[in-house]
């Protein structure tokens, strides 16, 4: 990405992370499931109250050991919204599946669950929701639907962490869930992320499809006395060097959310009266949803005005960005026989979001910056 004076992201680092990547060498035990990724994962399981976090090299790969678990077979159909990104589905199309793409509603962006009656058929295998912005889909709808049928829920919570429906932590309404720790979420080490298991019957499988096929960890735990080859698998543990570098920012989870809630209700409160008399979307966060201050985002008039927008805000030194494309109209989502007019609520809104520089070092003359430069746009038409 152009590096401006003013980027889009900047990844969170606290300075503490390289004395827990140092200790961690120093305990001799850089692999995958040393002590710091033990501390992770309770931390996780503590926080958000999910049966087992298994931390991954990614939240894509923790998205593809949810298909593994799920047995998901060529012709099986997986719901998905056309906004979201490719990793989503992709794990899922890699285990044969058919992607039914969803549209979204026009104010959370999140899958349109009034849509899932006409889409779920015999061969539905699971729907996997994306929390866009970390605010909440309509869990209590979606799930009394999926149970109805009797198909799974994956939550992509990519942007969730620490985000809440009615109370209760997203993450732990699915069979699984699904975290990311790449550079641009709240929370980073470079590239990361978890599967958050919250049905107990598929612990024990997560754990050996994540050491390779093998029954490494229950030898590990004495409760075999030999490890061997059982199950489908792949290499996704992390090494323990950079859970080191996530548990600094674990350690601190509530500095990094606070600092990133102020800069959300900055943008929110003073970009409020502007974009009412322009016409631009603010984020919509329902009164039973906690947001986890992932993004902040604009919902614009036209694409012509956001192709403007961008302009003007990179001349003066701002870099802002767009998001999803429409998944069903990629190349990939049109060999799925997706085409215009299918999702256009998604079609639509792709068109006209735009994402403002949103991070925990972002200071308060930086936002400051970008507040008056928004302020000072003229070409509305
Ligand atoms: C970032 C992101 C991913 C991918 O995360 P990685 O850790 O980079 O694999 C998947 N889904 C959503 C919604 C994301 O925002």
């Amino acid at each position: 990405m152009t590096q401006l004076r003013i980027p889009f992201n900047k990844p969170t680092f606290l300075g503490t992370e390289l004395d827990f990547v140092r200790e961690s060498i120093a305990n001799s035990h850089i692999s995958g499931d040393g002590v710091f990724t033990e501390k992770c994962s309770r931390f996780l399981e503590a926080r958000l109250g999910v049966s087992k976090a298994l931390l991954t090299t990614s939240c894509t790969h923790a998205l593809e050991m949810a298909a593994l678990l799920l047995d998901i077979q060529p012709g099986d159909e997986v719901i998905v919204p056309s906004f979201t990104f490719v990793t989503s589905i992709n794990a899922f199309v890699l285990r044969g599946a058919k992607p039914v793409f969803a549209d979204i509603h026009p104010d959370t962006l999140n899958l349109d669950e009034g849509q899932l009656a006409d889409l779920i058929t015999e061969r539905t295998k699971a729907i996997v929701l994306v929390h866009y912005a970390g605010v909440a889909c309509e869990m209590e709808a979606i799930m009394a639907i999926a149970r109805k049928h009797g198909i799974a829920v994956v939550e992509d919570a990519a942007h969730a962490l620490f985000s809440r429906y009615k109370g209760r932590c997203l993450g732990t309404y699915g069979e699984f869930a699904t975290l990311s720790f790449h550079e641009t979420k709240n929370f980073t080490c470079g590239e990361g992320g978890a599967l958050l298991v919250n049905d107990e019957a598929h612990i024990e499988r997560a754990e050996i499809i994540r050491e390779k096929g093998t029954n490494r960890s229950r030898f590990f735990r004495g409760q075999v006395d030999k490890y061997t080859w059982v199950d489908l698998g792949s290499s996704y543990l992390p090494s323990d060097m950079l859970a080191a570098y996530l548990w600094a920012q674990f350690e601190k989870a509530s500095l990094i959310q606070a600092r990133r809630r102020e800069v959300w209700q900055c943008y929110f409160e003073r970009l409020e009266a502007w974009a009412a008399k322009h016409d631009v979307g603010l984020p919509t966060v329902p009164a039973d949803v906690e947001q986890s201050y992932h993004m902040f985002y604009l919902l614009l008039p036209s694409l012509s005005v956001r192709t403007a927008l961008i302009k003007r805000l990179k001349q003066r030194g701002i870099l802002s960005v767009f998001h999803y494309l429409p998944l069903h109209l990629s190349a990939m989502g049109q060999r799925f026989g997706g085409k215009a007019g299918d999702c256009p609520v998604t079609e639509d809104l792709s068109d006209r979001l735009l994402r403002l520089p949103f991070y925990y070092h972002l200071t308060q003359s930086e936002q400051d910056e970008v507040i008056s430069a928004l302020c000072d746009f003229e070409e509305w038409d």
